[in-house]
């Protein structure tokens, strides 16, 4: 038989529960009174699976680690978060990228311990294709100074929290603006994050995030795996304020994150820019597909 035309499926999504093992994808694994669903009351971390393997896993975990203790959320020790992880990837091929996420909820309403999963998914075309073709970006205000969330010492700032509501409504917002993702701004006019994706610009020799700690935008794991390495292509590093103007006026820009990878802004408010000649060079240095 031919099997001209046919598209050769992808591995199939995979679920593990923490103490259960592998379950059926489909299967229910929250309690309908589980704060996570009803108040948002979780971390997550997504991660890119390669080889078969989870890259920067340790720093996923360290990052969730840092949100558990500012949230008070007592997650289980470690070894057993690596073995779910281990669990829910072992067999997937080496060859197909993985979109691998961890979800840890505070749990039932009433108490006990929080609820702890794993899910692993094929990466989606549209990644692939935002790291081939770029993406276009519109700035959108946030409403608040950069500073004010580092300022109130009761809110944890920079965590991956399940509270996406906001980052869904920005997504929302931008295919209703027919741009494929947005820029945060601050009310005192800065550009500090997308919502599932930190800014990255080249200006100078120098490349350059937001830096997470004075704004409380997610200190990413890509931009910051990036901005250790950029040495490598004989560019130096640094974390920067930056107006869109100046964004405007870059050498290039991206948006960084974990699956996506770094994908070049393309257009931004409207404003076409030409291609980074250093893109390929960003995209090599991080390892990921572009195809
Ligand atoms: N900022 C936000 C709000 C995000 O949701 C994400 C990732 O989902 C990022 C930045 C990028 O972080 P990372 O590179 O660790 O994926």
């Amino acid at each position: 038989m031919s099997s001209v035309g046919k598209v050769a499926a992808g591995p199939t999504a995979r679920l593990a529960v923490l103490e259960q093992g592998l379950v059926p994808a489909g299967e229910a694994v929250l309690r309908g009174d589980d704060l996570g669903v009803l108040r948002g009351d979780g971390l997550f971390e997504t991660m890119h699976l390669r080889q078969g393997r989870p890259w920067l896993r340790d720093e996923h975990l360290a990052r969730l680690a840092a949100a558990a203790a500012a949230v008070e959320l007592t997650l289980p020790p470690t070894a057993a978060l690596v073995e779910l992880l281990d669990t829910v990837r072992a067999g997937w091929p080496a060859q197909v990228e993985g979109a691998l996420r961890l979800v840890c909820t505070r749990g039932p309403e009433a108490g006990g311990p929080p609820t702890v999963y794993a899910t692993l998914t094929e990466v989606q075309a549209s990644s692939r294709a935002a790291r081939r073709d770029g993406i276009s970006v519109a700035t959108l205000p946030l409403g608040v100074p950069a500073d004010a969330r580092t300022g109130l010492d009761w809110l944890p700032a920079g965590i991956k929290s399940t509270s996406y509501a906001v980052n869904s409504a920005a997504r929302r917002w931008a295919r209703r603006a027919g741009v494929d993702d947005v820029l945060w701004t601050s009310s005192d006019g800065y550009a500090l994050e997308g919502p599932t994706a930190n800014v990255v610009w080249l200006t100078g020799g120098t490349l350059c995030t937001v830096p997470a700690a004075t704004t409380g935008i997610l200190p990413g794991t890509t931009a910051a795996w990036l901005l250790g390495h950029t040495g490598e292509l004989g560019l130096r590093a640094a974390e920067r304020m930056v107006t869109p103007a100046e964004l405007h006026a870059a050498d290039g820009v991206w948006f960084s994150s974990s699956v996506r990878g770094i994908t070049e802004v393309r257009t931004l408010d409207g404003v076409r820019r030409d291609p980074c000649p250093r893109t390929p060079d960003l995209q090599a240095l991080l390892g990921f597909p572009v195809s």
